[in-house]
């Protein structure tokens, strides 16, 4: 699985219902964080400051992701 396959499982997740999102640590009044590939890797970045997470998740590199994010819409 490449950074973009990680990228586009977290916009999918970010934009998932019944999920809690990923959010700024700065604020979590921000908006949602958004996954970007910069020059050191991929990362998550806030809209709103300059907060970036460098840390992604274990889930995301799960094989199981998509089974687990259906199985969350089900839910809600
Ligand atoms: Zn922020």
């Amino acid at each position: 699985m490449n950074e973009e396959d990680v990228k586009r499982r977290i916009t999918d997740y970010q934009q998932a219902v019944g999920v809690n999102p990923l959010t700024c640590g700065n604020n979590s009044q921000h908006e949602k964080l958004y996954p970007k590939v910069l020059e050191q890797g991929l990362v998550l970045l806030c809209p709103n400051c300059k907060y970036t997470q460098t840390y992604i998740p274990d889930l995301f590199f799960d094989d199981g992701f998509y089974d687990w994010l259906r199985g969350m819409k089900n839910l809600s």
